[in-house]
């Protein structure tokens, strides 16, 4: 159920790619961006340009991936995709973008990982569709300009804190994508049931979507897990009680916060009283850097009502108090 899909078997991934909606029509949610993203295609597609560069950030599992592959499909165009730490050198990106047709997609994930060398390459492929490439070595080595065709570069990142200025600038759109709401996930949810062939009742659509971290990646991994409750362990029916039961063998949180949230959590009551603290000596506390901490917890956690943020710090709320079995200002909780 890791959200950031790492630890993802070949199978499950061929699964989230079935699971993945191709058009703007079956995509849930994220009104704002939605809206935005179509009127600029429309646009793109009856000047017959290449889309502006889009960049997409929020944390994982929300749609930036299905996003770059909708837009492509919407554009119809070809895809490439690749990732920031794939992209050793120069070279490796040369290669891909003189094979783009015009207007088709480069999609880079984890746009915020690309070496410093191989960013500042991006740039002018970016800027003016052109770029430098080596030609020949030893004495006769020399630099020859090619124009590549026009295309769109789309990013995804989880972490917009650590784009550099320059590359950020160079993204005509931009967009943010937010969390879930449960009834959001809730046909999400349904929509994955249908595709799969699985029953579903209505309310235990919703108790999986409530558990899902507000993230529709979560929302899915959990519907494989309580299907596969479902066929051994039930009639092959998803109801309300096979879906507790296998989401309790899960020990999925009932509301949805995974190992690190609630390690965050905890270690703001038992460290520091309960808050405010700074949000380094809190990275430290939980051995996770500030930066991931801020990207890609604490906004859930936030959303959730289960931090607030303050001038002094971060501090936890009586609902995380509660959630956690602890009690306000005692020693030790359950
Ligand atoms: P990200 O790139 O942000 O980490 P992905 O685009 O890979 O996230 O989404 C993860 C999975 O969640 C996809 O396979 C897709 O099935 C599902 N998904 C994401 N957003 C939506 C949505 N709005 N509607 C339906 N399914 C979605």
């Amino acid at each position: 159920l890791d959200p950031t899909s790492e630890n993802f078997s070949e199978q499950e991934l061929d699964l989230e790619r079935k699971l993945r909606p191709l058009s703007f029509e079956d995509f849930a949610g994220q009104d704002q961006v939605l809206e935005n993203l179509q009127v600029f295609v429309q646009a793109a597609n009856l000047r017959e340009e290449a889309l502006d560069h889009t960049l997409f950030h929020g944390p994982p599992g929300l749609g930036k991936t299905t996003l770059a592959h909708i837009l492509a499909n919407e554009l119809q165009v070809n895809i490439r995709v690749t990732s920031g730490p794939v992209l050793d050198k120069p070279g490796d990106l040369a290669g891909l973008l003189t094979n783009l047709e015009e207007r088709d997609v480069l999609f880079i994930d984890e746009i915020h990982r690309l070496s410093p060398i191989v960013e500042e390459y991006l740039y002018s492929a970016m800027e003016d569709y052109k770029i430098d490439i080596m030609i020949e070595s030893g004495p006769n080595a020399r630099t020859v300009q090619i124009n590549l065709n026009p295309f769109t570069l789309v990013g995804a990142t989880t972490r917009s804190g650590l784009l550099t200025a320059p590359m950020r600038a160079r993204f005509g759109i931009s967009s943010r994508l937010q969390y879930y709401t449960t009834e959001l996930l809730t046909t999400i949810v349904q929509r994955s049931a249908h595709i799969l062939s699985v029953p579903i009742s209505m309310e235990a659509a919703i108790e999986i979507a409530g558990r899902s971290r507000g993230t529709p990646r979560i929302a899915n991994a959990l519907l494989r897990r309580v299907r596969d409750f479902a066929q051994i362990k039930g009639d092959g029916n998803i109801d309300i009680k096979i879906a507790k039961y296998a989401l309790e063998q899960l020990h999925v949180d009932m509301h949805g916060l995974d190992e690190m949230d609630n390690k965050i959590l905890k270690t703001i009551i038992d460290k520091f009283k309960g808050g405010p603290v700074g949000i380094t000596t809190l990275a430290t506390a939980v051995s996770e850097s500030a930066e991931t901490i801020e990207e890609v917890y604490e906004p859930f956690l936030i959303q959730q009502g289960f931090i607030v943020r303050t001038p002094r710090g971060r501090e936890v709320t009586e609902f995380a108090y509660t959630h956690l079995g602890k009690i306000k200002g005692g020693t030790q909780g359950g």
